[in-house]
């Protein structure tokens, strides 16, 4: 093996980030901890930093700099403050690779960062790409970034697909992203106004954040997924296909244009598409328990019911609206869900909010051409949000 890689990891006291810490101690010849950065727990941070030495860590405030500084001392590590030091620090000449693991459009500018300054760029933050689409993406060709899929049902995909991705258009008939469906797969949709955020984030197959959690149980990651796929994979609205999965152990598969089938599978682990992320195109061991297939029961599929899931529908909605349309569900979104788990609104308010925003902005969008324009948007968007959220709240 040559010189370490150089890694940076956004959002490291997150679960992407400390599953992609766990991977990494796995491999200390493989990798070197450049960077780290966290937005609340500064003593994990500074735990992280005690066992992986990063030579910066990056916190949102002078405040928070002011405990990490007393928490390191003696440490070696700079710290540096707020988001601009995000998209200096990925940019550096030393970094080799950027793990996007941040939550929600605020990981965009970092993102874009890393992709003009053409880093290998793992890409969990799907909001980012869902907000920055088309601009995402000639950002990553321009920068000649290389960008690895780290949401699970896309590292499935990218693992099925030959690496040269200028054949990805004549090989691919249409994708089925895997859900599982969540907590309320079974609900009677008449029954779900009442639950409660801890009901929500509670998921059957995976442990992760938060946020990702309720979207997981409304199947508004599922929407997000799908437009990160239609980005990822240069692929139409309806070539990408959504079918329930309960049992998560196939994780997403292409369908071919001569109706052969390619799938991926396993234990449901993210460290497997993040150690796919690390060492692609290699293959490194990364703790996750092999399938055994003789123990696995039946592997079901079902179509999403749309009265349980009403958001799912938003994902081809929005790819097809005006430019702009799918930051503004993102953004709306964002907002509602934290007002949920605020216990503001009810769960089946996250759906009225997002849509009311897509549909009231949906006239008034303008010309999209920045990365700035389509902050600018998300702010918008937000405050719609807040507005709706408010009057279902009273
Ligand atoms: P998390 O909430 O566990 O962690 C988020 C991280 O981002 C934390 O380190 C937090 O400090 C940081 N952060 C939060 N807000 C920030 C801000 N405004 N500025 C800078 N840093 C901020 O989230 P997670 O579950 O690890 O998810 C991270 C991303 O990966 C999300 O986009 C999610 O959709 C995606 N993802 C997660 C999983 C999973 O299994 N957890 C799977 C697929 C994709
Ligand atoms: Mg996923």
């Amino acid at each position: 093996m040559s010189t370490p890689q150089r890694l940076v990891i956004l959002g490291s006291t997150g679960s992407i980030g400390t599953s992609t810490l766990d991977v990494v101690a796995r491999h200390p010849e493989r990798f070197e901890v450049y960077g780290l950065s966290a937005f609340q727990r500064v003593d994990e941070l500074a735990a992280q930093c005690r066992q992986f030495r990063p030579r910066v860590a990056v916190v949102p405030n002078d405040e928070r700099a002011a405990a990490l500084r007393a928490l390191l001392a003696g440490c070696g590590t700079e710290v540096r403050v707020g988001a601009q030091a995000l998209c200096e620090l990925v940019a550096e000449p030393e970094v080799d690779s950027v793990m996007a693991a941040i939550v929600g459009a605020a990981g965009l500018p970092s993102c874009m960062a890393a992709a003009r300054a053409g880093k290998r760029l793992l890409l969990a933050n799907k909001e980012a790409l869902v907000v920055g689409g088309a601009l995402f993406m000639q950002a990553v060709e321009q920068g000649g970034a290389t960008l690895l899929p780290i949401d699970s049902e896309h590292s499935a995909i990218f693992q099925c697909l030959p690496e040269d991705r200028r054949v990805w258009g004549e090989r691919i008939d249409h994708l089925l992203l895997t859900a599982s469906g969540g907590p309320f797969r079974q609900r009677d949709p008449a029954t779900l106004h009442d639950v409660t955020p801890e009901q929500a984030v509670a998921h059957p197959n995976w442990v992760m954040g938060r946020k990702i959690s309720v979207d997981s149980a409304t199947m508004m990651n599922k929407a997000l997924e799908v437009i990160e796929a239609r980005w990822l994979f240069g692929l139409e609205p309806e070539q990408v296909r959504v079918v329930i999965h309960p049992q998560s152990i196939i994780h997403s598969m292409v369908v071919c244009r001569d109706a052969s089938v390619l799938a991926q599978l396993g234990t449901p682990d993210m460290r497997v598409p993040i150690a796919y992320g690390l060492a692609f195109p290699e293959r490194i061991p990364c703790g996750a328990s092999r399938l055994d297939f003789l123990k696995l029961s039946a592997l079901t599929f079902e179509e999403p019911d749309l009265k349980l899931f009403p958001g799912l529908a938003l994902a081809w909605d929005t790819l097809r609206g005006p430019l702009g349309s799918t930051a503004v569900m993102n953004a709306a979104n964002e907002e509602a869900v934290a007002a949920f788990l605020d216990r503001r609104i009810g769960f089946t308010a996250i759906h009225a909010v997002n849509a009311g925003t897509v549909e009231r902005l949906a006239a008034t969008l303008g010309p999209v051409s920045s990365i700035d324009d389509l902050l600018a948007l998300d702010e918008r968007a937000r405050a719609t949000a807040r507005t709706l959220i408010g009057a279902l709240a009273a």
